[in-house]
């Protein structure tokens, strides 16, 4: 965004508005973390604003401040719906295609009002007349703090703000370990924690309330990785059954993919996890180094992402997903075969 934009969108926010913030569907930590953030700001300026979510989140998320005012599409799909037709401003955060926002992409598609986009995700589309985007930066949580910076109001982070911010950078680093975080990321998570984010409780409430179910299905899913050794990859499948053998829960296999990239040697790592009622497999896509995961994802399972991190799905069975993954391989001999 330019000086000109800032100033304009500036003098835009200086008069009371109505605005809707939406992250992407099945929101995660920075989904979350970067809109009610936003939220907390926007309202203490006297903005009537309202986060909407296309869909529920994880429970390991219902403690973010502010979260029990998040207006969930499918449950209150009529009030959701007024919020978006009467919006003065949208914010869209954490994606950068309305298709990421699963049955509210047809109303964003439809709705007539100025859109602000703030995200990390690569190929942004052109929908906003705002458009922050920057696919180096760690997080949307960490734009966040810079576009306060830019709107000149660093001051006005309070704890709760500080709060939300700081679990989006923590999940989108894998709590500051990713190539993603920088010496910038780091200060800014200094800065967070001065202003009242309350660090270690935030990592014990996001990461420390698993379900025993929840550990045992990870124990089902590391029995049964896969590893192709000749292209450095590991992939993971659960089934349905097995989803539901362990009362799964929304959540419950976040953060699985990236067993297989603590083995040594594998740079590569995926997770098909089967999804009987949306008749696909969810696919997570995981790297190391060079090797494009997002190219992947885009390329081979309609899906997208970042360089090491990305998304897709498969209308093919289990077991055809698996084949199909496994045969594309080949196509990346060159780039997977690294020297050890
Ligand atoms: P995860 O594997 O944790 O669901 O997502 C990893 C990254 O890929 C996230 O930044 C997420 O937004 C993106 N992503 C996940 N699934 C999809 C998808 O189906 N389509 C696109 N475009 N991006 C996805
Ligand atoms: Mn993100």
């Amino acid at each position: 965004m330019n000086s000109t934009e800032i100033k304009e969108l500036k003098s835009l926010l200086a008069q009371p508005k109505k605005i809707v913030i939406i992250p992407h569907k099945n929101p995660d930590g920075d989904a979350i973390g970067s809109t009610l953030g936003l939220y907390h700001y926007l309202k203490s300026q006297n903005h009537e604003a309202v986060v909407v979510t296309p869909n529920d989140y994880p429970d390991f998320l219902k403690w973010v401040p502010g979260e029990k005012e998040i207006v969930n599409f499918e449950q209150k799909n009529d009030q959701a719906k007024k919020f978006i037709s009467e919006a003065e401003l949208i914010f869209t955060l954490d994606f950068n295609h309305f298709s990421r926002t699963g049955q509210v992409e047809e109303i964003l598609n439809n709705t007539n009002t100025t859109y602000v986009m703030i995200d990390h995700h690569q190929q942004p589309d052109d929908y906003a007349k705002f458009t922050y985007s920057d696919v180096s930066c760690s997080s949307t949580c960490e734009m966040v703090y810079h576009f306060l910076g830019m709107l000149e109001a660093t001051a006005q982070i309070t704890p709760e703000i500080a709060s939300c911010l700081y679990l989006g950078i923590m999940t989108d680093t894998g709590s500051f370990r990713f190539p993603s975080t920088t010496s910038t990321t780091h200060r800014v998570i200094a800065d967070l924690i001065d202003k009242g984010a309350k660090n270690s409780e935030i990592h014990q409430q996001t990461f420390d309330t698993n379900s025993y179910n929840r550990m045992q299905l990870l124990g089902v899913a590391l029995n049964n990785m896969k590893i192709l050794p000749h292209y450095h990859t590991a992939y993971i499948t659960l089934s349905q059954k097995e989803l539901d053998d362990h009362n799964f829960k929304k959540g419950d296999t976040e953060g699985f993919v990236n067993y297989s990239l603590g083995i040594k040697g594998i740079i590569f790592a995926a997770i098909f996890i089967e999804n009987e009622a949306e008749k696909i497999i969810k696919i997570s896509l995981r790297s190391k180094g060079d090797f494009n995961v997002n190219e992947f994802a885009r390329k081979h399972f309609e899906g997208g992402g970042h360089i090491n991190a990305a998304g897709g799905r498969s209308l093919m069975s289990l077991e055809e997903t698996q084949q199909h993954f496994e045969e594309l391989l080949s196509n990346y001999e060159k780039e997977l075969n690294y020297e050890d």
